[in-house]
């Protein structure tokens, strides 16, 4: 697998597992090109090539988080899935949710999937109607093990009707989606809270406040 980097201890930085120790697999490349991307992994990084086997002795804790970059793209996706759950991981995936298979949710029902569906303000040249699509039939599946988490950029209202229109998409859900505003803005963070709908949660990236990797 393209390997972008191994973090053997440190915490999730966001979304609804906030605080809790962490392994962190950042696999490469992505298939979107979001204008405030932060990591940019999905072009000009460096990766290491690795074997399933090779990652998973690298990991010294129980809650592991694949992400990326973008990890469903990666061939052996479904076997590191499925080599960290038999070594008793618990296992967290970071997605945009373009390419989730349905048959994902049951054959990996202790996932937990933090989907991060990207808005129109992304920038991405996408079939948005499509890849609502996508998401909500996977969350149909998995509803125990999902959240939505969504970057909330300057144009907050406007992006704000978006993610409503989406959660609405496929029924209430309010208490699993998360607001973050884009590069920890706190003006952002302050308009998300005047807008927002009930039941949601405004977060900032923990990691980031810390200097945190
Ligand atoms: S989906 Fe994530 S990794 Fe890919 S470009 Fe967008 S923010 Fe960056």
């Amino acid at each position: 697998m393209k390997v972008v980097e191994i973090i053997g201890r440190t915490i999730q930085g966001e979304g609804k597992y906030i605080g809790l120790p962490m392994a962190i697999v950042r696999l490469y490349g992505c298939d979107l090109n979001c204008t405030w991307c932060d990591t940019k992994y999905e072009r000009n990084q460096d990766f290491e090539e690795m074997s399933v086997n090779e990652i998973v002795k690298n990991l010294k804790l129980r809650n592991v988080m694949v992400t990326g970059g973008e990890p469903v793209i990666q061939d052996e996706f479904t076997m590191l899935l499925g080599i960290l759950e038999g070594r008793g991981h618990r296992v967290h995936v970071e997605t945009n949710g373009m390419r989730l298979k349905k048959e994902w949710a049951s054959r990996f029902n202790d996932v937990v999937w933090a989907i991060s569906p990207k808005l129109r303000s992304s920038g991405n040249k996408i079939n948005y109607k499509k890849r609502y699509e996508v998401f909500t039939e996977f969350l149909n599946c998995s509803l125990r093990e999902a959240f939505l988490k969504f970057v909330i950029t300057e144009e907050v209202e406007k992006d704000i009707d978006e993610a409503i229109k989406i959660v609405d998409w496929f029924g209430s859900f309010w208490n699993q989606v998360y607001f973050q505003p884009v590069d920890n803005n706190e003006f952002i963070y302050r308009e998300m809270i005047k807008y927002g709908p009930d039941g949601v949660r405004y977060l900032f990236q923990l990691h980031k406040i810390m200097g945190m990797q």
